[in-house]
């Protein structure tokens, strides 16, 4: 690791914030090309890996740094503030949710041992595998089946679309129903299986509109045969391992958006007091400043939403609704900001040399991954009896 070894109790944040705004020179290196590439760049995966954030929120005895939700939020932050790589971003928060995180809570002793310090270290990526051609908001009804054999293995077969570091992977998370007629009533359940499996094979990445580095793919399921020892907790535990996961998907995945909007805001901020106009700089126009003030607005209610949930969570208070919340809340103010940012940067807004549209292209997909805003509004309507 870039960090020595603790050896104190303290945080590890302050060093890391430091060691982040230290890299960020190797960090953004040529990442507008990287964009246009679509390519993931390994190189920078490596200074991740280095600074040991995949390991952030497991216990050193797995080889992790041992932080609490929050702190760990707070690291992914610096992570959005400091990369304008939002691809590898998310590449990161993945690694971190969708294996490590639900291993650590309903893994086995032995599962642990074998696959937490891998996962810690980066020696092994991630992914996880819930959305599926025939539909991604509606989980419960996924398609994918996995059959108990006589041998007491199990048969996965089905289609997994759209899955963040399918490309990179080397461990997945697959979700499939072991038990379909009792649906997500203790039907569906979790398996490791790992790349190179036979009957598993992994699809070429998808074009598509922003996060560009980040490498998607769907995953093809046939007659693959996993040991029972791979279930991840026990059978039918699928629906409350992924209810548990995207508690933390969406408090580190949008703690790095929250960066990414502060970093923008600042970069919106200095041009407005630069660029001038009719002989006077723009953010001296109200309809600029007032934009300027919005996106200030959003990335603080995102801030405090994000942290006040993780407070809840950390207290084992119910979430639900503020999850949810703070979901729609931060991506559709990423959003709104990105927007903001094209428009005050003019021309250059929308010209890719400046790295302004990206930021939009990027943003735009926050509000379809870890349940679209529809879904959670849905989610809250419900909560509030309607
Ligand atoms: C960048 C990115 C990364 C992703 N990574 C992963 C990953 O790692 N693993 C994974 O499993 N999946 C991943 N996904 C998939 C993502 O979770 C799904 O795309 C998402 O859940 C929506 O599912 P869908 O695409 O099937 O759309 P649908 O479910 O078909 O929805 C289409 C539209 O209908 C709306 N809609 C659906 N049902 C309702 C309803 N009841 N009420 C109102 N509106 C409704 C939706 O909100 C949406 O606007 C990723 C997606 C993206 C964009």
């Amino acid at each position: 690791m870039l960090l020595a070894n603790r050896g104190n109790p303290q945080s590890i944040q302050p060093d890391l914030v430091k060691a982040l705004a230290d890299l960020s020179g190797q960090l953004n290196e040529d990442h507008l090309v990287w964009d246009q590439r679509a390519e993931f760049p390994w190189h920078k995966w490596e200074i991740i890996k280095q600074l040991g954030l995949f390991g952030l929120p497991f216990p050193e005895d797995f080889g992790g740094l041992g932080e609490d939700i929050t702190t760990t939020m707070k690291i992914l932050e610096a992570l959005g503030y400091r990369c304008e790589d939002a691809g590898l971003n998310m590449a990161t928060s993945t690694q971190i949710v969708s294996v490590g995180v639900p291993l650590f809570r309903f893994g086995s002793e032995a599962q642990k041992q074998h696959y937490l310090p891998k996962i810690c270290s980066g020696e092994v990526a991630c992914a996880h595998a819930i959305t599926e051609p025939g539909g991604g908001s509606d989980a419960f009804g996924m398609a994918t089946t996995a059959q108990l054999r006589d041998n007491g293995n199990y048969l996965l077969n089905g289609t997994k679309a759209f899955i963040t570091n399918g490309p990179i992977a080397n461990l997945f998370a697959i979700y499939a129903m072991t038990n379909p007629s009792l649906g997500a009533l203790g039907g569906g359940s979790v398996f490791l299986v790992e790349q190179g499996t036979p009957g598993f094979s992994v699809g070429e990445p998808i074009p598509k509109m922003g996060l560009k580095t980040l490498q998607l793919a769907q995953l093809q399921f046939k007659d693959c045969e996993i040991g029972a020892n791979k279930i991840l907790g026990k059978v039918g535990l699928g629906f409350p391992i992924l209810e548990y996961v995207m508690k933390w998907e969406i408090l580190c995945g949008f703690a790095i958006n929250v960066g990414e909007m502060q970093r923008r805001l600042e970069k919106c901020i200095d041009y407005a007091k630069h660029r001038k106009q009719f002989g006077r700089p723009i953010g001296s126009y109200q309809a600029i400043a007032h934009k300027i003030v919005d996106m200030q607005i959003g990335v603080t209610t995102a801030r405090e939403q994000l942290y006040r949930t993780a407070g809840k969570v950390q207290r084992k208070e119910n979430s639900t609704i503020d999850l949810a919340i703070a979901k729609v809340v931060t991506s559709e103010a990423n959003v709104q900001s990105a927007l903001n940012a094209v428009q005050i940067f003019g021309g250059k807004g929308y010209m890719a040399e400046y790295g302004i549209e990206k930021e939009l292209r990027n943003a735009i997909a926050g509000t379809i991954y870890s349940g679209t805003s529809e879904i959670q509004r849905n989610k809250i309507a419900s909560l509030l009896g309607l």
